[in-house]
């Protein structure tokens, strides 16, 4: 009988790597709640169209990589490929266009895609995503992007960089297109670029293979050709961040993932990870609320991966769950200890110092295995004869040393010794 094991592409995270995981997902995440964002819960799935009207009919997202299926009502239901599509259709549905503007969120959770796993690249993976709705300011452009920088500084995270971009509006893209397809036309393109490039040709830009980047060394360049306006704005949105403290790369050939930004637009991209070196991206999308239904206002934001920093984090050696794990461990010997051993955990962790004991019937020598393989810093062992004498024994399990304290003391003396 073969044991059953996680889907191709998903893997489990377990203690103690799975410390690190919250750790990077919590500092993250600090930035935006320091910075007004509000916490979102959407579901995983969505209606498919959430996905194919907002993330775009030429991305590979949409075309290869959704998990969809019908429900038992007979709906067609997407679980999620990316989170900024379910947020603005909550943003949508709720109304929140007509609070105060704007309206700042943020989310963490699964993102689904059906893709070819390699490392770094899985099929469920965690994303954190913020999004900022209903106003058009380059100052909020600089917001995000630095909220985004700010979270990898946090980490301690130096060898990542930002590539920065403006892919243009509404007006300034269909004469654009126009050149690049006139451009493209003309170069030995293979039938799937070809039809790729009908639907976005954009996308022809950004891709990775080497017979197709020598055919674009010329190609015209969306910053070349901004209008007046969509300059200044990119201009405002450099000037903000530089006074920011906020440096780039200009990426003129940045085209994302997902079809639906417009102006400014960026990639974080650590130098330590091999070809999937993208650790977060995002930017402006002035169509994408209107694409789902909703208002016709803009927004900005970004998904920045979990589990692609985690491995950032890796790759730069620096440690950042140090604080992890128990640190008070209780050791009881015999029913009754046992019963002094509960009270007091229980104690401690009310106190809110992380505390932990044994269960099962473990002798001594497993007992104290068990504090050392905890993390924790002091222990109280209470033996029959302790008992007897009415103490327990307070051992730093780092140097060894212990000394005997009265049983009513045993709290406060442990809880005074961890946070020493
Ligand atoms: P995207 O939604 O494609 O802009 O991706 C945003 C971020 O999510 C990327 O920069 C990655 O860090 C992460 N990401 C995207 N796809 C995957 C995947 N298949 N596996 C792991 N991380 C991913």
């Amino acid at each position: 009988m073969s044991g059953l094991t996680a889907p191709k592409g998903t893997f489990d995270v377990l203690p103690p790597e799975s410390a690190r995981f919250l750790a990077v997902r919590e500092t993250l995440t600090a930035p935006l709640r320091r910075a007004g964002y509000g916490y979102v819960e959407t579901p995983v799935f969505e209606h498919t169209e959430v996905f194919s009207r907002g993330v775009g009919e030429s991305t590979d997202v949409v075309t290869k990589e959704m998990y969809t299926f019908d429900d038992r009502g007979g709906r067609s239901l997407t679980l999620r490929p990316e989170l900024t599509a379910g947020l603005v259709r909550a943003f949508i549905e709720h109304r929140l266009h007509t609070g105060p503007l704007p309206v700042k969120l943020w989310t963490v959770g699964s993102a689904f895609r059906y893709e070819r796993p390699q490392a770094g690249r899985y099929r469920h993976f965690t994303q954190v995503d913020m999004e900022a709705l209903g106003v058009d300011d380059p100052a909020l452009d600089a917001e995000v992007v630095a909220l985004g920088v700010q979270g990898f500084r946090d980490l301690g995270l130096t060898d990542f960089e930002l590539l920065l971009t403006s892919l243009g509006d509404a007006t300034d893209r269909p004469p654009y297109r126009e050149k690049l397809v006139e451009y493209l036309e003309k170069l030995d393109l293979d039938e799937e670029t070809r039809r790729r490039a009908e639907i976005n040709p954009l996308r022809v830009l950004d891709d990775k293979r080497p017979e197709v980047q020598a055919q674009l060394d010329d190609a015209p360049l969306m910053v070349d050709h901004l209008s007046d306006a969509t300059r200044a704005h990119y201009d405002a949105v450099r000037q903000h961040l530089t006074d920011l403290g906020v440096t780039w790369t200009e990426a003129p050939r940045l085209v994302r993932g997902l079809d639906y930004y417009t102006k400014t637009t960026f990639e974080f991209v650590h130098s330590g990870l091999g070809a999937q070196s993208a650790i977060g991206g995002g930017g402006r999308y002035d169509g994408l609320s209107a694409a789902l239904g909703g208002p016709d206002v803009s927004g900005i934001g970004y998904a920045v991966g979990v589990d692609r920093t985690l491995l950032a984090v890796q790759a730069e050696g620096l440690d950042v769950a140090a604080a992890a794990g128990v640190r008070a461990f209780v050791v009881p010997l015999g029913a009754e200890a046992k019963r002094l051993a509960v009270r007091l955990v229980g104690q401690l962790r009310q106190a809110g110092v992380p505390a932990d004991t044994v269960y099962g019937d473990r002798g001594l020598k497993g007992a104290m295995r068990a504090a050392e393989r905890s993390g924790a810093s002091h222990a109280v062992v209470v033996g029959e004869r302790d008992l007897a004498d009415g103490v327990g024994q307070l051992k730093d399990l780092r140097t060894g040393e212990q000394r005997a304290v009265p049983v009513g003391d045993l709290f406060e003396a442990l809880r005074t010794a961890v946070s020493a």
